[in-house]
């Protein structure tokens, strides 16, 4: 195909042109929206208050959610295919967790002392998580993290942390594309080493002895659901093991990607893992956990001289949740239908997507999802008009099925990506 320059310009013109369009249609459909946009700018920088909500040319304001559903101020129904980012994972009604939170209610809510729910929880993690024989509670996947490293950097007595370019692991841990990498001024200062994910044979040089751990997650989500190779975790395993170095799991995300983690699919077990998102059945929620030579630094009976704080580490509505969820939503079963219809979804997106000729592409494992581009005004272009039908995917190109997503629903998506690959 030749293109000449007049080609290139007015395709750039068509293509802006189209996305201002696109806003123009969205504004006049969201009034109520617009207007809590111009509220919220006053109080809250940018409008909002967590930064990946935000899109052009503002982002609609939900009223209510059930199910696979959101309801917004408008009055516009979406199929939710975000899923709060995975945290999402029950749907948006889950019974068994608004019982469980209920009734914890009745009982009272912010002890400043221990309970037992927090055992039976403790007992559900580690049953579930091979790396896991001892877990402690955070109230968020970043603050899991954080207590990691800080974790290897005492057991090693070492500086070094290594993770891995576009690795998201909260939002003081960001070494994406979006930030400034491990510059960024809102990361945390550790000694960071940024190596290039799958690149197996750099491993020697990066993992050197002055590492106490590397934090990994084995399907990239932030960072574009980007699987690790197994021959990428299986040598960071024999590295980390060659240098006496911790290895880390992130699995706040991937955990959802088998009844026992990314751990049990993959079949390399970390030392230590991190968890949050969808365990807390939708409340605020985080963990870390790992082998007993490990998480003993909390222990001062054995000799352990780290403490942990956190006035809400076990707080009562969230250790409910999680427990509810784990008992009765988590089964093996439904932990491999979602992962299964994300697959489906994926392959027909694919398909779709290269039948039209189309530059988008899909990427992902299981039950999370990527869509890319080369021009990101596609994307936004996609983005829009897969809002204006209904269906609420990130702005990003980020899917995380929920179990109340159905195969119909799958079917609306595709059959609407497939119609609007047709318009452009
Ligand atoms: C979301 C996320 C985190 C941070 O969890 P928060 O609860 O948002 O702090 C950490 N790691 C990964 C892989 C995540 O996706």
């Amino acid at each position: 195909m030749t293109s000449t320059m007049d080609d290139r310009s007015s395709d750039t013109t068509d293509l802006d042109a189209a996305v201002r369009a696109a806003h123009d249609r969205y504004r006049a459909a969201h009034p109520r929206s617009a207007e809590a946009d111009d509220r919220a700018r006053a109080v809250l920088p940018g409008g909002n208050t967590r930064s990946v909500l935000h899109f052009d040319p503002f982002p609609f304001r939900v009223a209510e959610a059930e199910g696979a559903q959101l309801i917004d101020i408008d009055g516009h129904h979406y199929v939710d295919f975000v899923g709060n980012y995975t945290a999402g994972l029950l749907g948006h009604s889950p019974e068994t967790v608004k019982t469980a939170i209920t009734a914890a209610l009745d009982k009272g809510w912010t002890f400043g002392a221990t309970h037992e729910v927090e055992i039976n929880l403790a007992e559900l993690v580690a049953d579930r998580f091979e790396s896991i024989d001892q877990v402690r509670f955070t109230n968020s996947g970043t603050e899991a993290n954080l207590m990691a490293i800080g974790t290897a950097k005492h057991v090693t007595s070492r500086p070094g942390v290594v993770v891995f370019d576009r690795g998201y692991h909260g939002g003081v841990l960001s070494f994406g594309p979006d930030s400034a990498g491990p510059h960024s001024e809102l990361n945390v200062p550790h000694d960071f080493r940024v190596g290039r994910f799958n690149d197996t044979v750099a491993l020697d040089e990066l993992i050197t002895d002055d590492v106490a751990c590397v934090l990994v997650e084995a399907v990239q989500g932030s960072g574009g659901c980007r699987p690790a190779s197994q021959e990428f975790l299986e040598a960071l395993r024999r590295r980390c093991d060659d240098v006496g170095a911790v290895l880390i799991f992130d699995e706040v995300m991937t955990s959802r990607l088998a009844p026992g983690g990314a751990q049990e699919r993959f079949g390399v077990v970390p030392d230590m893992t991190t968890l949050g998102k969808y365990l807390g059945g939708g409340t605020t929620f985080g963990a870390f956990g790992g082998r007993r030579q490990f998480m003993v630094a909390f222990d001062a009976s054995s000799g352990g001289t780290l403490t942990q704080a956190g006035t809400f580490n076990n707080n009562i509505i969230s250790m409910s949740a999680a427990v509810a969820t784990l008992t009765h939503e988590l089964s093996p079963d439904r932990i491999i239908a979602v992962n299964e219809l994300g697959d489906e979804l994926r392959a027909s997106l694919s398909r779709v997507l290269t039948e039209a000729g189309s530059p988008i592409y899909a990427t992902g494992v299981g039950s999370m999802l990527c869509l890319h581009s080369p021009d990101d005004r596609l994307l936004e272009l996609l983005f829009h008009a897969l809002l204006a039908d209904g269906l609420y995917i990130a702005r990003r190109g980020f899917m995380a099925l929920s179990m109340a997503i159905t195969n119909d629903h799958v079917n609306q998506l595709v059959d609407a990506i497939e119609r609007w690959t047709a318009t452009v």
